[in-house]
């Protein structure tokens, strides 16, 4: 069976004292967890958190990259300087990218192009607004999100990771029940299918107010391979259980 994957996306948070204080309360209680187990942290804590997880289950994520392989673009990460510290995943077109910084669906295509080529994997984000759902738009947003995906990255597809985050549930405490994120990641695993043959190892996760309480429902959904989780994230206890529930 396809192992889960629980990654934390710590966005603009944390700072020295406090990331070695999470990593070590992490690292006492993982143990040898039957999930993958990943971090996308702040890009100046990169080295810090691949010193403090070096040969742990605990593996190193960034928040974004940039599209480009190098040059003038003040500002910007590469995916080479990425793997530079040691990063194995890497978050393409979170919504918060998408609408505070413009980022198109065609542009977190090339971002996720240009994370396969340096050999990270991309975590690519996609979810409809409130008033999307409400509109009933739902499934024809989400699929053009990754559609736009799979045009850039053509078999390499079956090498990315997909994250469900309905934008109504993320930070809110308002969670996607079970059946409505099933329902959509079904749509979701439909597509790839119609992409590649090997859309069924394929990891989607969901992510939007997952925590402790509500995880193992989530997860036990058929289409539900594991979770992207923020808040919650940033709490030891909480996120350890929620890589428990995640077998
Ligand atoms: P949340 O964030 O768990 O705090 O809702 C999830 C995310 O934005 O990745």
């Amino acid at each position: 069976m396809k192992k889960k994957l629980i990654a934390g996306n710590w966005k603009m948070n944390g700072g020295l004292a406090a990331n070695e204080a999470l990593l070590q309360a992490l690292l006492a209680g993982v143990g040898t967890p039957a999930c993958g187990v990943a971090v996308c942290v702040p890009a100046p804590y990169l080295a810090q958190v691949q010193a403090l997880c070096a040969a742990s289950p605990i593996e190193l994520g960034a928040q974004d990259l940039s599209m480009h392989a190098q040059g003038a673009y003040t500002g910007e990460v590469s995916a080479a300087m990425l793997r530079d510290f040691g990063v194995r995943y890497c978050l393409a077109g979170h919504s918060e990218r998408r609408q505070y910084h413009g980022e198109t669906d065609g542009l977190v295509a090339d971002k996720a192009k240009a994370a396969l080529a340096a050999g990270i994997t991309p975590i690519v984000c996609v979810g409809e607004t409130l008033a999307e759902r409400e509109a009933g738009q739902t499934e024809e947003v989400v699929k053009r999100q990754l559609a736009a995906v799979i045009h850039a990255n053509g078999h390499c597809i079956s090498e990315i990771v997909v994250a469900y985050e309905p934008v109504w549930a993320i930070g809110t405490g308002r969670t996607a029940t079970p059946e409505q994120a099933q329902q959509v990641h079904a749509l979701l695993r439909a597509q790839l299918k119609l992409a590649s043959t090997q859309a069924d190892r394929i990891q989607i996760l969901y992510g939007g107010s997952m925590n402790a309480a509500n995880a193992a429902q989530l997860l036990a959904q058929p289409d539900i391979d594991g979770g992207l989780i923020g808040g919650a994230s940033l709490k030891a206890p909480d996120f350890l259980t929620i890589i428990a529930a995640a077998q």
